[in-house]
């Protein structure tokens, strides 16, 4: 007669429960992934692909490609039934709604972009976290050339239209500049040869300094690189509100803008928001050395929905990977018997693109920019990325860009 196995119930196709289930083997437990999107996304090269200097579906590995050995679900969680120990779930087509049982549990949704409540961030600022925010900061960026390419307009809104704002100076902010600069210098000067010098990106930092989680040196590099390739930076300036045509500083002063991307922090995601009973630590999932939720025996939670550590580790795809992994073994120990070790993290170091070629490594004994760091960049994220296919798509993506340029089709 054989024994059931235990139900294993992941939540998240993301760094975190992605590289979980690739290493977890196969016939220790009866899995249900549950996620609304059918592919892990490799977000670090999300900048690259706004741009075209990657093409979307070469970040992109469909969930089923290699996991389709277990029932997965195209549904997002929507609350947690403790007593009867179900999830709730909609379908991520139609919205049928649906339950579906677990033994143990493992919440990896991420977060998704803060807005901190200031005004019109969620109406009129594009966001850099989803395919769908890809493909739409490439269109509208070629959408604003459109516009002030037309005849009559006025000079001033000409260049409200060209004027580009970057709200966040983290490596997310800080790599979305420099991708837009590479657009304006190395394709859009030679289709728009009159308008693209007047093109302006602004990036807007509410700190004393961009990177403030990198080595002051290195942020400084970044920093003198913008200002000689002329991208404006502005730190110590906070966003009041956005408008549609205006951003409105705490200062009292305002940015004409034709297009701004909320490139800052980090906030829970509905389904972690609405859940109850669970230990909630500024907006994260409180879990003890086993990754396990504080108070409960079968229920973990990893990336950057969980709060490890005091201080909480940082939300970075190496964390949620690494934290992947380690609870692939700890969930084979624990089939076999095994008691499981505590997680231990030992950051391997930060990179970030600054453009035209250059970039940042920040790494624990030693500490890098300009051209080097760039060909170390590329290298590392090649290797990391998860795929054979991804690997060679990206390889070519990046020979096409250099040979041929990116494509200018706006559709
Ligand atoms: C543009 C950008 C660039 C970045 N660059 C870097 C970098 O260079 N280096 C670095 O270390 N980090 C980087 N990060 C941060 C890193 O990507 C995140 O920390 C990492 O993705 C977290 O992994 P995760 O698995 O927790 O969440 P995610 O990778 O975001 O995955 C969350 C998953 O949960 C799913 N989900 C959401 N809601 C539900 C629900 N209700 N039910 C079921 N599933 C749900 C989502 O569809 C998704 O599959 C970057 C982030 C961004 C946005």
């Amino acid at each position: 007669m054989s024994v059931a196995k235990p139900r294993l119930v992941v939540l998240g196709t993301g760094f975190a429960g992605y590289s979980m289930l690739l290493r977890l083997p196969r016939d220790l437990y009866d899995v249900t992934l549950i996620s609304p999107r059918n592919y892990f996304l490799f977000l670090p090269l999300l900048p690259s692909a706004v741009t075209g200097t990657v093409e979307l579906r070469s970040i992109v590995e469909p969930v089923r490609r290699r996991l389709g050995h277990l029932r997965f679900l195209e549904a997002a969680a929507q609350s947690v039934d403790w007593e009867r120990r179900v999830v709730r779930a909609t379908g991520a087509v139609d919205g049928s709604a649906f339950e579906t049982p677990f033994d143990l549990l493992v919440i990896a949704v991420g977060s998704r972009p803060h807005d901190y409540g200031i005004p019109g961030v969620s109406t009129y600022a594009l966001r850099a976290a989803s395919i769908e925010d890809a493909r739409e900061i490439r269109s509208r960026i070629l959408s604003q050339f459109a516009r002030a390419d037309l005849p009559g307009l006025a000079d001033d809104e000409i260049q409200r239209l060209l004027t580009f704002a970057v709200v966040g100076g983290g490596p997310t902010g800080v790599e979305v500049a420099a991708e837009i600069h590479d657009l304006l210098r190395e394709e859009l000067k030679r289709a728009f040869p009159v308008l693209a010098p007047r093109a302006r990106i602004v990036l807007l930092e509410g700190g004393a300094r961009v990177l403030s989680q990198y080595r002051q040196a290195l942020a400084g590099y970044a920093e003198r690189h913008f200002r000689r390739e002329g991208i404006e930076v502005r730190t110590q300036t906070t966003v009041a509100a956005i408008g549609p045509r205006e951003i409105t500083l705490k200062d009292g002063g305002t940015l004409l803008y034709g297009m701004a991307v909320w490139a800052t922090g980090n906030a829970p995601t509905g389904f972690v928001s609405c859940l109850e009973g669970l230990p909630i630590e500024k907006g994260r999932i409180g879990v003890d050395d086993r990754l396990r939720v504080r108070g409960r025996e079968d229920v973990f939670a990893l990336g950057d929905c969980a709060a490890f550590g005091d201080p909480p580790l940082p939300a970075t795809a190496q964390v949620a990977q690494t934290q992947g992994k380690y609870l692939a073994k700890q969930l084979r120990d624990r089939a076999r018997g095994r008691a499981a070790k505590p997680f231990r993290f030992r950051p391997v170091g930060m990179l970030a693109y600054v453009g035209g070629g250059r970039a940042l490594a920040d790494l624990p004994h030693s500490q890098w920019s300009g051209r080097g760091a760039w060909i170390f960049w590329r290298s590392v994220y090649l290797t990391k990325l998860v795929s054979l296919p991804n690997k060679a798509k990206v390889l070519f993506d990046w020979i096409k860009a250099a040979l041929f340029g990116r494509d200018l089709s706006r559709f």
